[in-house]
């Protein structure tokens, strides 16, 4: 709940505009500030103040309680000029609070954490919990001090910046490479780390996975104790740390622990069996073993105890999903400890022990069975998964990329791409991000590499221009990939749009893209369906229409067209959209100079119905369409 409170009336009218343009739930708090304020504040986790700073503060101030309980604070002045994040940037969500108010406003978002404003990850915004000397290894990264990254195993975490593993190396800009590596890393100062091959092919004897290249590679297995045993690597209370591990180890006053979700609890409980009960021996089990309870990532039973109150309970409390599987699935699975009640019981004889090995998808037991009066209790480790987000760019102008895009951008620790793709959002990478450029051509070659970088367990962004989905790095890579990592894309603004939107309307009825590149797809091939798109009278968009050595196929492919529609049938010609340079002609079939086109233009040919109206391609939604308004939806 966002709290909306006012002094003024242009405060209250800023609050109202608030209200009905924010997505979340807010409220209103009407009369005096000295009442209302402490009130909101403790009813709410966000406030909006249409207030000086100075008398937030004043007001503010009493009610302060600490970072992780305060709500995040933002105050807009009278004129409606700034949005200030004034308290809770991160853990209060102040800064994108301030972000949402400006937009809606049309004011300046002011955000003065450290993190936010010199592009740094705060550690607390990580997508995994966070504890230890959090305060300390911030510190260090932001004054650019060497700070070590140490993985029990690769999860897919953004880029970190400044990540050394050796001593003396501070500074050294040397791109990551075996003689680079030959400790356990590699030193990687300032802005994203551009290792750019001349192609993905020379990258890969440097980066495939399991190659220490990464400058990431894992460390001693999770059992291992904080201190020695890792060759030149300094003493962690020497040197700030961040280490992934779901393993409690002795604090330290400059690591800090991110706790990946590596562990499932498999539970087992005779009916009535307490929450308490249940969460007791969970905790047991987890601290007997040094496993941190914020490394569990999902509770696992039989479906039969599905709705047990107290495993329910036990899961909610945790904040975890709770996983079931059925007794055959159970009973199919070897496990240590068989007993015979569960197995009188349910038809398995192991519930807690299988469960966990199966929601671990080939993990290992780290503890077998444990009993207490009512409940079992077996926890598995699961193998970390990569993931690999496919990203379309858009067309070229950055305000015509998605806000996700660029998300999936900064959650990436490895880009691969195209080089001129990778210069066009460098400045968007977080520092620290591995870029895996590469020339035109190694298409096969950069989605391999994406998807072993992602099978090693990393975050990758896999980038391509417009939609990667569309003749682009999509279909290669998700060709190459196997179950074993998360795949997730993002459409972008594919050229026939941005073209479209340019022209004016012309994909107002049905449409198809043909590429005109026979590289890889046979001549007559293509050649079919520009038929078929001409019988069928679909608008045309061509990709890929004409380069220098590929001349003849555009003439060949319109004079197709033309042997079904009129002559002054209205032709588009963009190039370059949304890119210096852009340009845009509309002509007609047999007005096209083939020679305005070249590789970096999509030519878009209308179909019989389609008219120039002033100046601009518009194709009618239908012949029979202006009669048919109410039954349509647009
Ligand atoms: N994935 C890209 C297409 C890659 S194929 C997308 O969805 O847009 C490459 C072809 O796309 C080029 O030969 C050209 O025909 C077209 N293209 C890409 N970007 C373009 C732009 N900004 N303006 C015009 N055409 C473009």
């Amino acid at each position: 709940m966002i709290g909306l409170l006012w002094a003024t009336a242009a405060g209250r009218r800023g609050c109202e505009r608030l209200a009905a343009a924010l997505p979340e739930p807010t409220r209103r708090y009407d009369g005096p500030l000295g009442e209302a304020v402490p009130r909101a504040f403790a009813e709410c986790d966000r406030l909006v103040l249409f207030l000086a700073t100075g008398a937030a503060v004043r007001l503010l101030a009493p009610l302060l309680a600490g970072k992780d309980t305060d709500p995040g604070v933002v105050t807009v002045d009278e004129a409606h000029t700034f949005a200030v994040a004034l308290l809770g940037g991160h853990a209060g969500g102040a800064n994108s609070l301030a972000g949402a108010v400006a937009d809606v406003l049309g004011c300046a978002p002011v955000v003065t954490t450290a993190t936010d404003s010199s592009g740094t990850p705060a550690l607390d915004t990580l997508p995994y919990p966070v504890e230890g000397a959090v305060a300390a290894v911030t510190r260090a990264l932001l004054d650019g001090s060497p700070v070590h990254l140490r993985e029990d195993a690769i999860w897919p975490l953004p880029a970190l910046p400044v990540i050394a593993h050796r001593p003396g190396t501070r500074g050294d800009a040397a791109p990551p490479g075996p003689a680079a590596t030959a400790g356990s890393g590699t030193t990687w100062t300032g802005g994203a780390e551009r290792f750019a091959p001349a192609t993905a092919a020379a990258a890969r004897p440097h980066q495939g996975p399991g190659a220490s290249g990464d400058g990431r590679s894992p460390g001693p297995t999770a059992g291992g104790t904080a201190a020695g045993g890792d060759g030149g690597r300094p003493q962690e209370d020497a040197e700030p740390l961040v280490w992934v591990t779901d393993t409690v180890k002795p604090r330290a006053a400059r690591t800090v622990f991110v706790r990946p979700p590596s562990l499932v609890v498999g539970v087992g409980a005779s009916r009535g069996a307490g929450a308490a009960e249940v969460l007791g021996l969970v905790r047991e089990s987890l601290a007997g073993a040094s496993l941190s309870v914020r490394s569990v990532s999902a509770l696992a039973t039989a479906d039969a105890k599905r709705d047990e109150p107290g495993i329910v309970a036990a899961a909610e409390r945790l904040g975890v999903p709770l996983v079931t599987f059925g007794a055959a699935a159970l009973a199919r699975v070897a496990v240590p400890n068989p007993s015979d009640a569960p197995l009188r019981a349910l038809g398995t004889p192991s519930v807690a022990e299988a469960a966990a090995l199966l929601a671990a998808r080939g993990g290992e037991l780290v503890v077998e069975k444990r009993k207490s009066a009512m409940a079992t209790v077996a926890v598995a480790r699961r193998p970390p998964r990569g993931r690999l987000a496919v990203v379309g760019l858009g067309p070229g102008a950055r305000d015509l990329m998605t806000p996700r895009a660029e998300r999936e951008l900064r959650a990436a620790s490895v880009v691969v791409g195209l080089d001129q793709y990778v210069r066009q959002i460098e400045d968007l990478l977080r520092p620290g991000t591995r870029v895996l450029a590469s020339g035109l051509g190694a298409e096969e070659e950069r989605a391999r590499t994406a998807v072993a970088e992602a099978r090693a367990g990393h975050a990758v962004a896999l980038i391509g221009s417009g939609d990667a989905g569309v003749y682009a790095m999509a279909s290669p890579a998700l060709a190459e990939a196997a179950d074993d990592i998360d795949v997730v894309g993002v459409p972008g603004v594919t050229a026939a749009l941005a073209a479209a939107a340019l022209l004016g309307a012309p994909l107002g009825h049905d449409h198809v893209s043909i590429s005109l590149s026979d590289l890889h797809t046979p001549w007559p091939v293509i050649e079919r369906r520009v038929r078929a798109a001409a019988e069928s009278d679909l608008v045309v968009t061509f990709y890929n229409p004409r380069s220098r050595g590929r001349d003849w196929q555009l003439p060949k492919a319109l004079s197709i067209l033309a042997g079904h529609r009129a002559p002054d049938t209205p032709v588009g010609v963009v190039r370059a959209a949304s890119r210096p340079g852009e340009r845009t002609v509309l002509t007609t079939l047999a007005g096209l100079d083939p020679d305005t086109v070249d590789m970096v233009t999509v030519v878009t040919v209308g179909n019989t119905a389609t008219r120039t109206v002033a100046g601009r391609m518009v194709t009618p939604r239908g012949y029979r369409w202006q009669h048919n308004l109410a039954e349509e939806a647009e």
